[in-house]
C-alpha cells in the first residue's frame, strides 16, 4: 500500500477485520517511513495475504486453490456447485478476517475439513485422505470407522434437539 501522506511503500499492517457484510476487508495500516496511521479498504482478491506451507515456503493465498481442493473432494457427490462457492466464500472471510499477513497452509485444511464434516462424509473422508495423506490402508479404515461412529452419533445428538 502506498502511505497517502509520503507516498512510502513500506507499511504495516495493524488491524484487519471484513467490513460491509464481508465484501470487504478493512485494515489499519501504519506507515514504516511517517509513522502516520491510515485505513483502506480491500476487496479480497486485492489483499496479499500469504500462506505458509508446511516446509516453510510462501505463496500468496489462492482461493481457486481451495475451490479445486474441495470440488475434487465434492465429486459425484450431491453437492451444488453454489454450495462450495459458499464454503469458500466462508473460508476466504473468516481467514482475511482473522489473519492479518500470514497463515499456515495447516488452517485452510483445517477449516475445508470443518465445512465438509458438515455437508458430505465422503467428500470429508476425501479430502482428508489426500490432505492428511493416510499412509496405508489400515490407517485410513480406522479413521474411516472412527469418523462414520462420531458422524452418526453426532446426528443423532442433532436431530434429537
Ligand atoms: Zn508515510
Amino acid at each position: 500500500m502506498k502511505c497517502p501522506f509520503c507516498g512510502s511503500l513500506q507499511d504495516q499492517v495493524l488491524d484487519s477485520r471484513p467490513a460491509e457484510h464481508m465484501s470487504v476487508v478493512k485494515r489499519r495500516r501504519e506507515c514504516s517511513e511517517c509513522k502516520k496511521r491510515y485505513t483502506t479498504f480491500e476487496r479480497p482478491e486485492e489483499i496479499s495475504l500469504m500462506v505458509i506451507k508446511s516446509d516453510n515456503r510462501r505463496e500468496p493465498f489462492d482461493r481457486k486453490k481451495i475451490w479445486q481442493g474441495i470440488d475434487r473432494a465434492c465429486r459425484k457427490r450431491p453437492i451444488a456447485a453454489e454450495t462450495i462457492d459458499k464454503i469458500v466464500n466462508e473460508i476466504e472471510n473468516e481467514l482475511m478476517g482473522e489473519y492479518v499477513m500470514e497463515l499456515p497452509s495447516s488452517l485452510i485444511g483445517d477449516k475445508i475439513l470443518q465445512k465438509l464434516w458438515d455437508i458430505d462424509l465422503v467428500a470429508y473422508i476425501r479430502f482428508a485422505a489426500v490432505y492428511r495423506k493416510f499412509g496405508d490402508v489400515d490407517t485410513f479404515m480406522d479413521e474411516l470407522k472412527k469418523l462414520k461412529k462420531e458422524h452418526t452419533k453426532r446426528q443423532k445428538g442433532q436431530s434429537s434437539k
